[in-house]
């Protein structure tokens, strides 16, 4: 149902962008790869997606607009790329605090800043951003993290009311754990910030937060954004939904 249309997935070569972005292909959407990683694997999702690539840094403005260049007009925008940093907040280094800020919070306006006026004419557009648990609720030591992934969250509602009348949606995804590189890669951190094992950091610091006590999949928020994608889905505006097994229940 989405032939004809074309979806951009800001930090597509891994994880939830990746699941996001075969989601949306399957449904015959034209999708655009973004992000960072080995050269040939990349080669292969091109080929896998029949896609175009950008490895634009989206921590920068100058990269955005790289991006928003290279990507063309877009229908669908998914903000996405993100990254995480543990530590506590009197170690935490302020060059990271600006970076998450950055990629996770300002690059989704920017991106935004760049498709609306395409989306406006065409009468129709979808901006899904991929916050998580943390845009509604806090755990300690990602003081960056969680300050960006609430301004997300604000900035979607923003969105939603400003593009209302011209048939376009603004929403969020709040995932809890979703077993990707970025989940695993904190592993190592948390370890150290909280002084325990990495089973212990799986079992009682992040799969305790999560009720059913299971990783989210990836293709699980792939679903979630198609579906946000389809007509019926044109009333579900300014919301931010929850895939975390009840974490913030
Ligand atoms: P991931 O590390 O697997 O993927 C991150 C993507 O962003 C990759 O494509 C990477 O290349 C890209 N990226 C990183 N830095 C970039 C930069 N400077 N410029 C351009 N692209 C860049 O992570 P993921 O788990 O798939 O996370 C995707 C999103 O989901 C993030 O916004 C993350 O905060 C959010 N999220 C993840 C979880 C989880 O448990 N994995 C939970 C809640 C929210």
């Amino acid at each position: 149902f989405l032939s004809g249309k074309r979806a951009l997935v800001t930090g597509s070569t891994s994880g939830i962008g990746l699941a996001i972005t075969r989601a949306l292909h399957a449904e015959g959407a034209e999708v655009v790869l973004s992000g960072f990683g080995d050269e040939a694997e990349i080669a292969k999702l091109q080929e896998e997606l029949s896609a175009p690539y950008s490895g634009a840094d989206l921590s920068t403005v100058d990269g955005v607009a790289q991006l928003m260049e290279e990507a063309g007009n877009v229908d669908i925008l998914v903000n996405n790329a993100g990254m995480q940093f543990v530590a506590p907040v009197e170690d935490f280094p302020p060059e990271k605090w600006n970076k998450i800020i950055a990629l996770n919070l300002s690059s989704a306006f920017l991106t935004s800043h760049h498709a609306v006026p395409y989306m406006k004419k065409a009468g129709w557009g979808r901006i899904i951003n991929t916050a998580s648990a943390h845009s509604k609720v806090a755990s300690p030591f990602k003081a960056a993290y969680v300050a960006a992934k609430h301004g997300l969250a604000g900035l979607t509602k923003v969105l939603a009311l400003e593009l209302a009348e011209h048939n376009i949606t603004a929403n969020c995804i709040s995932p809890g754990y979703v077993w990707t590189p970025l989940v695993e890669n904190q592993i190592p951190d948390t370890m150290k910030a909280r002084n325990m094992s990495r089973d212990d950091v799986i079992n009682k610091v992040l799969l305790d937060s999560q009720p059913t006590k299971k990783f989210v999949q990836p293709a699980e928020i792939g679903a979630m954004a198609v579906f946000l994608c389809r007509d019926e889905a044109q009333n579900i505006n300014g919301a931010n939904w929850s895939v975390d097994g009840g974490w913030t229940a």
